[in-house]
């Protein structure tokens, strides 16, 4: 900041645009090395409504950050806002219970295990957290049972939902040829959303329930959701998003760049111009008229492929609108350990129309000319993360990543 000249004597200089981009970028680590003493406001107490969270690690990395409920609750209702539908069910019903199923990592219970009981798993503020396998796709018929008895005898409000879990959970529903999820709405986060988990958490819930996707992290909260149209709008009243490119300047509509965030009211625990790691394309106009600017999220800037050695690469977000529409993909990941070599796994609808392997291969061609050799096989099981997430794509990632640095 000294060699910007935005010395940091009395109030800091930085109320024009120009001032406030020489600002340096934060990131996980000054959060996780300065926590407590540098990255909380010393005149703040922690009183009772300080909401702590522990990062689900996407990275390996723990992460402790502590807001203010209120503002917590804020971001929420100012994002959902977006989504009038869901909103209503998120806010307007006078019981609000919510269940979430997710990772255990994510989840605020780490015993979010087969083992523990419905008392061990409901949080102070209510919510059910159903227990889960660590290994989503290996999650046993038993488990799903249970999970189907708790939201059965619970009747949430809302379901919270990383999409590879709920999809898992709505695929075993439709292989017993049972109805519909006894849930009325249903938020889904904390990873990428495929085309083929949306089609298949969609055929298992009630025609008309409400399902959005939300942009969120441990740190923040909410930043932003998928409205009626489709679109995703990002929360502009409590945070000041950028997206940029390698070069530190704004990313163009149809470009894609790292989010970068900046927290607008927030004096317990603010973040400047924070480094997500995720790429985010600003996106066009959306006729449903909410506030707040629309991109497409691309997911990790760590996970993206290589083309061959060419330096283009393809995010997750692209990879699954090449593969996202053939029939009969339930699941799929593909491993890139060197760039000239993918390997892709899929796991099979047992009803699928015909064995959709050399589609996904001509796709996967299509998508990385420049990769030698590509294989695609079939598999009966998919390993999730050492954090418990599922990733679709594990590639050697942007190498400009660190450019904005
Ligand atoms: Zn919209």
């Amino acid at each position: 900041m000294d060699q910007q000249g935005l010395a940091p004597s009395g109030k800091l200089s930085v109320g024009t645009p120009e001032a406030f981009r020489k600002l340096p970028f934060t990131g996980k680590a000054d959060f996780r090395r300065g926590f407590p003493a540098r990255v909380v406001n010393h005149e703040e107490t922690l009183p009772e409504l300080t909401y702590t969270s522990s990062s689900s690690g996407t990275t390996g990395d723990r992460l402790v950050t502590v807001v203010h409920r209120p503002l917590l609750a804020e971001r929420m209702a100012v994002t959902a806002a977006a989504h009038p539908g869901l909103s209503e069910r998120l806010f307007g019903v006078a019981q609000r219970k919510v269940a979430r199923l997710a990772a255990p990592n994510c989840s605020d219970v780490e015993c979010a295990t087969p083992l523990s009981t419905l008392t061990d798993r409901t949080l102070p503020d209510g919510t059910l957290v159903l227990s889960v396998a660590h290994d989503v796709l290996a999650t046993s018929e038993a488990m799903v049972d249970k999970i189907l008895d708790e939201l059965t005898a619970y009747r949430p409000a809302w379901l919270y939902a990383d999409p590879t879990h709920l999809a898992f959970l709505c695929g075993r529903l439709r292989e017993r040829g049972i109805g519909s999820l006894p849930v009325r709405a249903v938020v889904l986060t904390y990873s990428l959303l495929t085309r083929a988990a949306r089609r298949t958490v969609t055929a298992a819930l009630p025609e008309g329930t409400p399902v959005a996707e939300v942009l969120s992290m441990s740190e923040f909260g909410w930043l932003g959701i998928e409205c009626p149209a489709g679109a995703r709008h990002l929360n502009e009243r409590n945070y000041h998003h950028e997206i940029l490119r390698d070069d530190g300047s704004e990313a163009a509509t149809g470009e894609i760049g790292e989010l970068v965030v900046t927290s607008v009211g927030d004096q317990l625990s603010p973040h400047v111009r924070y480094r997500t790691g995720d790429l985010l394309e600003p996106g066009g106009r959306c006729p449903c008229g909410a506030a707040g600017r629309t991109v497409v999220h691309h997911g990790r800037a760590s996970t993206c492929l290589a083309d061959g050695t060419t330096g283009r690469f393809v995010t997750a977000r692209q990879a699954d609108d090449a593969l996202g529409d053939i029939p009969g993909v339930d699941h799929y990941r593909i491993d890139q350990s060197t760039p000239d070599t993918a390997h892709c796994r899929i796991i099979a609808r047992a009803d699928a129309p015909h064995d959709p392997v050399p589609a996904v291969r001509d796709r996967l061609r299509d998508l990385l000319p420049r990769v030698g050799r590509v294989h695609v096989t079939a598999v009966p099981h998919i390993e999730a993360e050492r954090s418990g997430k599922f990733s679709t794509c594990s590639g050697p990632g942007r190498t400009a990543e660190g450019a904005l640095l």
